[in-house]
């Protein structure tokens, strides 16, 4: 927590930001119960709890037990029903702009996913997916915009961008994007989001030691230590993809050779499959894509994989192989509480996922990786427009979470 007197306002915005992430985390619980965990005073916490009910942000769920004092304290929780107030998160990755209509219990509403289209600006295509979303919800008190971005993005420079499958570089998004909508726009590196995400509306909520990893078209890692996101001198921390893992492997996007991301990315995972049936290994994948290879999908593998074919297993084996190494790097140097995975490679699910534990496990030493969780995030393939709303709530209610 900062140190920060003689500002009312801003301490007691911390204050509020503190009471409802308490009674996210911890509900149903009483206005007591707060003012104890937070060592605040019972009138703070009654002021506050009443301007959160007042916005509808949290509601009373009736009385609890009775405590010392003979009474029943009335228990709080957000309100699931609150019609007030909304966040827009949207995804920009290396093919398209997804976005979402997300209400504050990280709950989607309303998608739209677009294909990125030639002749169309960056900045354009963004706006048009925000505007699907926000159709008809105009007469919703929408408090933001949040954008989780493939590639660097340097929040601090606001015009700083680089995609790297598209090439794309140097877009000012939030200026434009606030402007056409006249509400804040928040943008971080879409798995840095995905990890704040993970904070407020997942199973990191009361870790302060956390990394999620997003394995799909790349691979990164948000990671949060103390509480607090890692993002680095220049804002690139994270790009685990780039780890080398064969000095004389294949050419990277990055330029160099052999990264985890030539190994294990959808894509990767893809052509490793596709080759091994060019060489003559057979595959239930064969049929189930008409004996076209250009038709295999992550979602063929996926079926492929639990069919226990073993073309498919022996690729998932060698990708996952990978990863978990790169994971016992992680473990070794962070000493997290827990690794949680996302992504389309990450929900093929256990077929990978156990390679992933027993090849982080295996590499790591015992004391790093005691007691750590390594499974799938629970936002599922939600996970990237939720993490972008949710930068919404914590740039307003608990900035110091960002570095
Ligand atoms: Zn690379």
């Amino acid at each position: 927590m900062k140190y920060i007197t003689g500002d009312k306002q801003m301490i007691k915005e911390i204050n509020k930001s503190s009471i409802l992430r308490v009674i996210q985390t911890n509900a149903p619980i009483s206005r007591a119960q707060i003012a104890k965990t937070l060592n605040l005073t019972s009138a703070t916490v009654s002021s506050i709890v009443k301007e959160l009910i007042d916005e509808g942000i949290v509601k009373s769920l009736g009385s609890g037990t009775l405590n010392g004092s003979g009474r029943r304290p009335i228990l709080l929780m957000l309100n699931n029903n609150n019609t007030i107030s909304y966040s827009v998160g949207v995804h920009i990755h290396k093919n398209g702009v997804e976005a979402a209509l997300v209400n504050l219990l990280g709950n989607v509403l309303k998608s739209s996913h677009r294909d990125f289209y030639k002749g169309g600006e960056l900045e354009e295509q963004v706006i048009e997916a925000i505007h699907l979303v926000m159709e008809n919800a105009a007469q919703r008190n929408i408090i933001g915009i949040g954008i989780g971005v493939n590639g660097i993005y340097n929040p601090s420079k606001d015009i700083s961008l680089y995609i790297p499958a598209s090439n794309m570089r140097n877009h000012t998004l939030k200026e434009k994007i606030e402007a056409e909508f006249h509400l804040p726009v928040y943008i971080e590196n879409d798995t840095n989001a995905m990890a704040i995400g993970e904070k407020w509306y997942g199973n990191a909520k009361t870790l302060e030691n956390y990394i999620l990893l997003n394995i799909g078209s790349g691979i990164g890692a948000g990671i949060v230590i103390n509480g607090k996101l890692c993002c680095g001198a220049g804002h690139a921390a994270g790009e685990i993809g780039h780890i080398c893992v064969q000095p004389n492997g294949l050419q990277c996007i990055c330029g160099k050779r052999g990264c985890l991301d030539t190994v294990a990315t959808e894509y990767s995972i893809i052509r490793e499959v596709k080759s091994a049936i060019n060489r003559g290994t057979k595959s239930v994948v064969t049929e189930l894509v008409s004996g076209d290879p250009r038709k295999i999908t992550i979602d063929t593998l996926r079926q492929a994989a639990s069919l226990q074919d073993a073309c498919v297993l022996d690729v998932l084996k060698y990708a996952g192989q990978y990863i978990g190494i790169v994971v016992s790097y992680l473990l070794n140097i962070i000493n997290p509480q827990a690794i949680f995975l996302s992504g389309s490679v990450a929900h093929l699910g256990e077929p990978i996922l156990s390679y992933i534990r027993e090849n982080a496990l295996a590499f790591s030493m015992d004391e790093s990786s005691a007691g750590v969780r390594i499974e799938v995030s629970a936002l599922m393939e939600n996970a990237n427009v939720i993490g972008a709303a949710s930068l919404n709530i914590q740039n307003r209610l608990q900035p110091d979470i960002i570095a």
